[in-house]
């Protein structure tokens, strides 16, 4: 990885997940806009690296220059470390340097990880000791997919998908993430699932065959539920996805699922040997892919010091 080129520096660093939605059930937008959703996420194995230390100053800054993610405000890392630092009612700041291994606008939650990664570096740079509750609501406050991202595994949400609720998952999957060159834009996807689903209902259907497949293992039952409501609206914005899946489905994984709003598609096999295999073929024909497993942990501490 790049940072290893990067001289050491003191501080933190937290390794946050990328998830994908095993299933993604969306309703009728409420009162605040926001949609509600059932969804069930999965931590896998892409991550991005987030490093703190102390500083006059916030500072983000990305190991690898990347234009469409921004250093100032907008960046979610920073408006994490802001609101743990106000939530404390502390006179603190940090440079936070991440390095990315997540696809930025993939569906994948990248900067979500980076928000999560970020309040349990400081929180731990700092020594403050939050609790696990008051780290949930900030980062609920921060966007709904973060606490999902601090706890990892496999779990069920719901709201707007910040209520997270761990899931027994007896299962290991193997993804195959094919990553698109163009991005989707989240809430494009969702005004057009609304344009496509005037009925969509106010409360998004509970997938209890799917929770019930994972408890059981039953890898073969997980990839005939696998599900994404924002599916048929990600081929309208962008019709080249529907080829790119034909592509996908002719390696013969157990399912293709778009991940998230997407436009990043995922192969699910069973084992590593397979995925490796669905590598190599998806990449022969021009596409840029990954190997990644899953359930994985969420946020967690690599380096202190
Ligand atoms: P969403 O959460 O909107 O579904 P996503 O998972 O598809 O997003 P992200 O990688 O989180 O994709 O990026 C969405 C947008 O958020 C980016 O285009 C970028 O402008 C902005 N952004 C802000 N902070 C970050 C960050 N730390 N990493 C990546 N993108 C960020």
């Amino acid at each position: 990885m790049t940072a290893a080129a990067l001289p050491p520096s003191p501080g933190v660093t937290v390794r946050a997940p990328a998830k994908v939605n095993l299933h993604l059930g969306v309703g009728a937008p409420r009162p605040d806009g926001l949609h509600p959703l059932a969804t069930v996420y999965q931590a896998v194995g892409l991550y991005d690296d987030v490093t703190v230390c102390d500083a006059p100053e916030w500072r983000v800054e990305l190991v690898e220059p990347d234009p469409s993610v921004p250093l100032d405000d907008g960046n979610i890392a920073l408006r994490a470390g802001r609101a743990l630092v106000e939530h404390h009612g502390l006179d603190l700041a940090a440079e936070i340097r991440i390095d990315k291994g997540i696809p930025v606008a993939g569906g994948m939650a990248g900067g979500s990880a980076d928000a999560a990664a970020t309040l349990v570096a400081l929180d731990r740079l700092w020594g403050l000791d939050t609790s696990d509750t008051d780290l949930l609501r900030i980062a609920a406050e921060l966007g709904s997919d973060v606490p999902f991202a601090l706890i990892g595994g496999t779990a069920m949400g719901t709201g707007r998908g910040e209520l997270v609720e761990p899931l027994a998952d007896a299962t290991d999957l193997w993804w195959v993430v094919v990553l698109s060159d163009d991005g989707l834009s989240t809430p494009a996807a969702y005004r057009h699932f609304d344009e496509l689903h005037p009925d969509a209902p106010s409360e998004p259907p509970h997938p209890d065959a799917l929770v019930a497949a994972l408890a059981a293992g039953d890898v073969a039952a997980v990839a005939d539920r696998l599900e994404n409501d924002l599916w048929a609206a990600a081929r309208d914005l962008r019709p080249d996805l529907v080829e790119v899946e034909a592509d996908l489905r002719s390696m013969d994984p157990l399912a293709v699922l778009l991940s998230g709003s997407g436009p990043t598609l995922l192969m699910l096999f069973g084992d590593v040997d397979a995925a490796r295999a669905a590598l190599a073929d998806v990449t022969a024909l021009g596409h840029r892919a990954s190997i990644a497993p899953g359930p994985v942990a969420g946020a967690h501490v690599v380096h202190y010091g």
